[in-house]
């Protein structure tokens, strides 16, 4: 997300930390030395506690990031990419770039985050009891991560989605029903009424003189609100994409120009009569790369005459390339990803269309038009933003 900066990497998987995360960390370490440790491990100097407040935090945030990795690693291991793990305000996130492909494996994804958590809470537990009612600092830090461990892991199972609890909801709803878009939107559904649960309970709590507690809550209650709602139009999207294929959106007679004239020759030829942006280069019959606007603007124009559009294109080993057969969701991120606007489609080594991005937000508005599914309003917003 924007505003997070990279601390390191873990199994190859990229940790960052978004700036909210200073101000939780901050707050929490203050709540710490003033009010948890001086009173219930009495007798330490001002900077112990602010020091043990401060370790307490940080190791707080270990067992989030923990939690997390138990998450990533667990997806990787069953076929889905990770991209990276972000630490914010609410904790962590994981951000797995696909969504899982059968209930059992988002069971398994999913289940295993708060169990790490609840793991995390009981060793810390155990390992605190030889010290209790000693006054240690150590048994406070360990019952300190103790307590929030379970916390964290309950509060995940909360059968909201998208938290970890909605999660294992819906592959279960996914595992009775068969139909991924069904689960998701009954779990949705169950997550917002947690959610807007949460708020009443918090204008209560508000009302009946605990203010802090009150915002907390009704905030907690309103991230959960939105969360669930971008996660229903997320998965929906992802279904529309799914259902429909490159070969359906692309376009078949993509203008295609010979790799030996010059650039000025294609901008008088092609490009400026043609109001074209793109074209794909051939030599004979073979595709050797494609031509763009803004490549033929890197090259100073009193150069236009000499330099042969071979030189000037992106070569085909550094283009990516589809085939007519494989889904929008496959095809996507590869636009999104690298910040490319169009795809060459081949079959069977020939030249056979183009995608670009163009095409896909112009099929979705026909279908949105046409009123072909409610869920592509949604869609057509969703890439807009992405493009
Ligand atoms: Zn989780």
């Amino acid at each position: 997300m924007p505003g997070s900066f990279r601390i390191g990497k873990i199994a190859g998987i990229d940790i960052d930390i978004h700036v909210s995360w200073i101000i939780i960390l901050v707050l929490l370490t203050v709540s710490l030395a003033i009010g948890w440790f001086p009173q219930l491990y009495t007798g330490q100097s001002t900077a112990t506690y602010w020091i043990v407040s401060l370790i307490a935090s940080l190791l707080l945030f270990v067992s989030v990031l923990f939690h997390e990795l138990a998450h990533s690693l667990v997806a990787r291991r069953r076929g889905l990419p990770v991209k990276n793990i972000t630490l914010f305000i609410f904790g962590g996130v994981s951000n797995i770039e696909q969504e899982p492909k059968d209930p059992g494996i988002e069971f398994q994804v999913a289940v295993v985050g708060p169990l790490t958590s609840l793991l995390i809470g009981a060793i810390c537990f155990l390992l605190q009891l030889p010290l209790r009612g000693t006054n240690s600092l150590l048994g406070g830090i360990l019952f300190y991560l103790a307590m929030t461990n379970v916390l964290l892991g309950l509060f995940n199972l909360i059968p909201a989605f998208p938290l970890d609890g909605g999660r294992v909801l819906r592959s279960l709803i996914w595992k009775t029903s068969g139909s991924m878009r069904q689960a998701t939107r009954v779990a949705s559904m169950t997550g917002q009424v947690i959610a807007y649960l949460f708020i009443l309970l918090g204008i209560w709590i508000f009302f009946a003189g605990s203010i802090l507690n009150g915002i907390w809550l009704g905030f907690i209650g309103w991230f959960l609100l939105s969360a669930a709602q971008s996660a229903n139009s997320q998965v929906m999207l992802a279904s529309v994409f799914n259902s429909v294929t490159v070969g359906e959106v692309m376009n078949p007679k993509p203008t295609t120009v010979p790799a030996d004239i010059s650039l000025q020759q294609l901008v008088d030829t092609y490009f400026l009569p043609g109001g074209l942006r793109y074209a794909l280069v051939m030599q004979a019959d073979h595709l050797v790369g494609l031509m763009t606007l803004s490549d033929i603007r890197h090259i100073p124009r009193e150069q236009w005459g000499q330099v042969p559009v071979s030189t000037a294109m992106i070569p085909l080993s550094r283009l990516h390339v589809v085939t007519p057969q494989q889904s929008l969701s496959e095809v996507l991120p590869l636009m999104a990803g690298r910040d490319v606007n169009q795809l060459p489609v081949v079959e069977n080594g020939a030249l056979v269309g183009i995608l670009s991005r163009d095409a896909i937000v112009h099929y979705l508005e026909v279908r949105r038009s046409l009123g072909v599914e409610n869920a592509q309003s949604d869609a057509h917003n969703q890439l807009s933003r992405s493009a």
